[in-house]
């Protein structure tokens, strides 16, 4: 039988991951952040020390790169090369190379195939910046889920700072309008909703009710 795809897009900081696990978990379906995958591949090249430019270099790379996903008790882990990543992935310096090695062509089409065979096989909410557009067009249902860059920007400030990191508001605010421009403007893929995309805006709601909303927009359309 057609496994349910939901697709979820949206800008970086809107609260994706946040409110796609808690849709996934009331609806039993599995929750795909690949984002994940993107800051794995991002890592993985600083770490060989592959220049992003030197693309027969991230050619090379690749293809003695396996990225893999695993779900453990439910959540999910992201493997590379059998060692896992998921830790070291949640970093800003991790957050600015899977924004700047996501606009390679190469390493977005080395990522599709993943995407695409979970989705085959699961039912899933999957969020991202091109799922409704790419990955997954023909998904049932297609959210972009957005907020205003300053309030996106105070969230994940106040997460930071609830992990006990030292960082300056001001900071956050330029890395995430960095990232906002470079996903938006890159040729491949860039972040846009979908023409049959619901926008949910959480820049007025709090997350209970951005959560509710979310669950109220995909009811309706199952
Ligand atoms: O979602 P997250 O903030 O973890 O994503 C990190 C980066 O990976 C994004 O800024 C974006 O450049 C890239 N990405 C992407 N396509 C996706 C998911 C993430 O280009 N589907």
């Amino acid at each position: 039988m057609k496994k349910i795809n939901i697709a979820i897009d949206g800008p970086a900081g809107a609260g994706k991951s946040t409110i796609a696990k808690r849709a996934a978990s009331e609806l039993g379906f599995i929750y795909v952040d690949t984002g994940a995958l993107y800051r794995t591949v991002g890592v993985f090249a600083v770490e060989e020390g592959v220049d992003f430019d030197d693309l027969e270099k991230l050619e090379k790379l690749l293809e003695r790169t396996d990225v893999k996903l695993k779900y453990e008790n439910g959540v999910q882990k992201v493997y590379c090369n059998g060692e896992d990543y998921s830790g070291k992935i949640r970093t800003p310096e991790a957050s600015l190379a899977a924004s700047d090695i996501s606009k390679i062509p190469m390493v977005r089409a080395f990522l599709l195939s993943l995407q695409r065979d979970i989705a085959k096989q699961n039912d899933c909410i999957m969020d991202g910046r091109d799922i409704g557009t790419v990955v997954l067009p023909d998904a049932q249902i297609k959210i972009f889920l957005t907020a205003d860059v300053e309030k996106r920007a105070k969230r994940r400030y106040n997460e930071l700072l609830e992990k006990g990191e030292k960082v300056d508001f001001d900071d956050v605010l330029e890395d995430m309008k960095k990232r906002d421009y470079q996903d938006s403007h890159r040729e491949v893929a860039p972040l846009k909703p979908a023409d049959d995309s619901v926008i949910v805006d959480t820049t007025d709601i709090g997350l209970e009710e951005s959560i509710a909303l979310m669950l109220r927009t995909i009811k309706e359309r199952l």
